[in-house]
């Protein structure tokens, strides 16, 4: 299953990512008219949208669509799992950008962790992972576990 969606769902894009799922973001195109974009375009994908008139104008065309009816982001993820997508954490794919990850060679996690300041050698205690694109490494660590707090909010 791949997503693209619309301006109003950016977080819940970023979690798909997190979750695994090649997931595009309307506000990462530039494009002037996104409605219209996004009723056209990438057909290939669900397009998850919190618009109501743009929801109804995909249906007309027969453009597979899912409408998000709440702004909470743990709802958001909690309607998706309930529909099916699984939603459990993934090291596969960059939340920015949407570029696979990959082992990080010592020299780019060196890069990074210099240019980020992070004195600890993560490559030492953790399993990296490693956007090429952003440049970004992804590792275990304590963002790693508020997002599993985070989604223990799923449960309640
Ligand atoms: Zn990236």
């Amino acid at each position: 299953m791949k997503f693209i969606v619309d301006r109003m769902l950016g977080k819940l894009a970023v979690w798909l990512r997190i979750f695994g799922y090649d997931t595009i973001y309307i506000g990462d195109l530039n494009v002037s008219d996104e409605d219209t974009f996004l009723a056209e375009n990438f057909v290939d994908r669900l397009l998850l949208t919190r618009d109501k008139e743009l929801y109804g104008r995909c249906l007309k065309k027969g453009r597979k669509v899912f409408f998000v009816d709440t702004d909470s982001v743990i709802d958001q993820i909690r309607v998706l799992r309930d529909v099916g997508v699984n939603v459990e954490i993934k090291m596969e794919r960059c939340s920015v950008c949407n570029t696979l990850l990959r082992k990080p060679s010592e020299e780019e996690a060196r890069k990074v962790m210099e240019r980020e300041g992070i004195e600890e050698d993560l490559t030492k205690r953790y399993e990296l992972w490693y956007c090429e694109r952003c440049e970004k490494l992804y590792w275990l660590g304590s963002h790693y576990r508020n997002m599993v707090k985070f989604l223990e909010g799923l449960e309640k």
